[in-house]
């Protein structure tokens, strides 16, 4: 489905991002204002709101999805464990701090500090 947000633009290659993974559902770019040294966002092709908008016939993707997530952050700088490793960050609406509203998971690492806009809340 053709749909004008932001995100379906950069996954039809209409605005460009500095992308690190693309299949036929997926697409992985950097954050264009990083909040740490590593800050992938990881989002569907296809139009998904949030993770408010998912329901029981997406389970499926979603986990292709998530298991996307520690492939890609240790191809892209996060360092290994224990001492390193990553965070996954998925805002859903206005109170959770989602700016863009087409599903995307912030994956975040490298060396701390981070900058406060990453810090886990208090
Ligand atoms: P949200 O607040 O919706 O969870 O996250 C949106 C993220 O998208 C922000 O971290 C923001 O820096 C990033 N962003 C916004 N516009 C663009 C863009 O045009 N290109 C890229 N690569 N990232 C963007
Ligand atoms: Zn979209």
């Amino acid at each position: 489905m053709s749909h004008d947000c932001l995100f379906c633009k950069i996954a039809r290659h209409e605005i460009p991002a500095r992308i690190v993974h693309e299949d036929d559902e997926f697409l992985a770019f950097h954050d264009i204002n990083p909040a740490a040294p590593v800050h992938l966002l990881l989002m569907p092709k296809h139009h998904v709101a949030s993770l408010a908008a998912v329901g029981s016939t997406d389970d499926a993707w979603l986990a292709r999805m998530l298991l996307l997530v520690p492939k890609l952050a240790f191809a892209n700088g996060c360092n290994p464990l224990p001492d390193g490793g990553f965070r996954l960050v998925a805002n859903a609406g206005t109170e959770g701090g989602q700016e863009i509203d087409h599903l995307h998971f912030h994956i975040l690492g490298g060396a701390r500090p981070w900058s406060k806009r990453a810090a886990p809340a208090a």
